[in-house]
């Protein structure tokens, strides 16, 4: 049954896409590292609560103050 094989391999390519479609609805992580506190709040699916780190990803930036990098 060739038919089922079609299918089988569109499906897969859908299932992959949408996993792609996912990936991009990330929001996109500033250039550069984050300091180790932010890092440690992603990791745990938080974001990092210190002003300081607040205010730097307002501004799309990695905290410097907490060890951050943006280039
Ligand atoms: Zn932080
Ligand atoms: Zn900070």
């Amino acid at each position: 049954m060739k038919l089922i094989k079609v299918l089988a391999v569109v499906a897969m390519a859908v299932s992959l896409v949408t996993m792609a479609q996912a990936e991009d609805k990330k929001p996109a992580a500033p250039k550069g590292e984050p300091g180790k506190c932010c890092a440690k709040a992603t990791k745990e699916g938080k974001t990092c609560s210190h002003e300081c780190c607040v205010k730097a990803a307002k501004e799309g930036k990695n905290c410097e103050k907490c060890g951050g990098k943006n280039s």
